[in-house]
């Protein structure tokens, strides 16, 4: 291992025993598995959906639509973590059910929030991958139910967290026997106000080298638009995500929840043909069905 690999992961060493989200000299990459789509592997897998679950009808539409354009990971959110108390909380368990019914007709496989550990049986009856959010990274509780929950976990950054801080968080879904963690890139909070957050992309190739894990980028709320969207989405492939997260709505206008970033479905079709070509210039590929 490189000198200063080594000198970096010391720092932890004092923190008996030696944690196991830290690339080791011999460490293979750890491959997330949800229903044969490899997450960490070769291929780079494209999540995509709604922010919110808000109907029935919008729900499968927009699993269709993103499923003909080449996502296979429906995302779309049942347990809303939302600035006020007095904005859409999500549909709760009807969304769940929803989920499950477009997994069933549309062959996606689903990803969908849990911010509680009261709701984590519920949630894990109805998804395939439960989603820490950002405003939990410092759950520490609820990172430890995620880590005996039996499904992969995608784990988001905090808003405020250090690599260091995040990947010693994830010791903690790691610690439990739950290896099966996706990380997920979705811009910090800087002195920047022109986009919502700040992507830090820099963040890709450092978690690749300090981790084993799987890495993908979440480009929706790390601008907070979805001008910009495509253009971010574009540069985390060429800087090594193994995955995105994008958020798209059909009537982007009429969403409950971060319409400003949802991509419109025609401007996703595009952008997923513009990242073949991305994919393939850095000699990958987009997953497909
Ligand atoms: C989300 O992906 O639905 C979400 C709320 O994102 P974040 O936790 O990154 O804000
Ligand atoms: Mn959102």
């Amino acid at each position: 291992m490189e000198r200063h690999i080594e000198e970096e992961n010391q720092k932890h060493s004092n923190t008996s025993p030696e944690p196991l989200v830290y690339r080791q000299a011999d460490s293979k990459n750890t491959v997330v598995n949800v229903n044969g789509i490899e997450i960490g592997g070769e291929k780079i897998v494209i999540i995509a959906g709604p922010c919110a679950v808000e109907s029935k009808e919008q729900l499968l539409e927009t699993a269709k639509l993103v499923s003909s354009a080449g996502a296979v990971i429906l995302r779309g959110g049942a347990y809303k973590p939302r600035t006020s108390p007095y904005s859409f909380q999500g549909l709760g368990e009807e969304g769940l059910k929803y989920l499950s019914l477009a997994r069933k007709e549309s062959g996606l496989s689903v990803v969908t929030e849990v911010m509680d550990t009261r709701q984590m049986d519920l949630v894990c009856q109805y998804t395939d991958i439960v989603q820490i959010g950002s405003r939990n990274m410092s759950n520490f509780p609820l990172l430890k139910e995620a880590g005996k929950c039996g499904k992969p976990v995608l784990f988001k950054r905090g808003l405020m967290a250090t690599i260091d801080e995040y990947l010693m968080a994830t010791e903690y879904i790691l610690s439990e026997g739950n290896n099966q963690v996706i990380l997920c890139e979705r811009g910090i909070r800087t002195f920047e106000n022109s986009t919502r957050n700040t992507l830090d992309l820099s963040a890709v190739p450092v978690l690749k080298r300090k981790t084993h894990l799987p890495v993908i980028v979440d480009p929706s709320h790390g601008t907070g638009y979805n001008w910009i969207v495509p253009s971010m989405a574009k540069a985390a492939v060429a800087v090594g995500a193994d995955g995105l997260m994008i958020e798209v709505h059909s009537k982007p206008g009429d969403a409950l929840s971060d319409g400003a970033q949802s991509l419109y479905p025609k401007d996703f079709v595009q952008l997923m043909s513009d990242l073949d070509k991305i994919a393939q210039a850095v000699g990958r590929e987009i997953f497909h069905h």
